[in-house]
C-alpha cells in the first residue's frame, strides 16, 4: 500500500511510527486503492477491510487520513463514503470542542 501518499502541503501528523506496524506495508496498491466502488471493485474493499480488520494501528491510521483528508482508497477500515461522512462527524465534533474550550 502507498502508505505515504497524502494531498501535496499537508503535514504529517508528528508520530508516524504506526507506519511501520501497519498489516499492509508490504501490499501493492492495488487492493487499498480499488478502482470504483462497485463490480469487482467491492471484493477489493472488502480484501482491504479485511486486512485493516487485523491491524495493530487501524485507529491511528483512520485518525491520519482524517487529519490529512485522504480521500482516496481504504484507510483505517473505511472506505471513501465511510470517510466522508465521518470526516464530517470528527470536524463537527472538534469545532464543538474548539468553542467549549475558548
Ligand atoms: S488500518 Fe488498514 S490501511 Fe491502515 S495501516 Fe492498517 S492495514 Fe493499512
Amino acid at each position: 500500500m502507498v502508505i505515504e501518499r497524502r494531498r501535496p502541503g499537508l503535514a504529517l501528523d508528528a508520530d508516524a511510527s504506526w507506519r511501520d506496524l501497519a498489516k499492509c506495508r508490504s501490499e501493492g496498491p492495488a487492493r487499498f486503492f480499488p478502482d470504483g466502488a462497485t463490480g469487482g471493485a467491492l471484493e477489493q474493499i472488502h480484501g482491504a477491510k479485511q486486512m485493516c480488520a487485523r491491524c495493530d494501528v487501524q485507529a491511528a491510521c483512520l485518525l491520519f487520513a482524517l487529519e490529512t483528508r485522504q480521500e482516496d482508497g481504504i484507510w483505517g477500515g473505511t472506505s471513501e463514503a465511510e470517510r466522508r461522512r465521518l470526516r464530517r462527524a470528527w470536524l463537527a465534533a472538534r469545532r464543538q470542542q474548539a468553542r467549549l474550550t475558548a
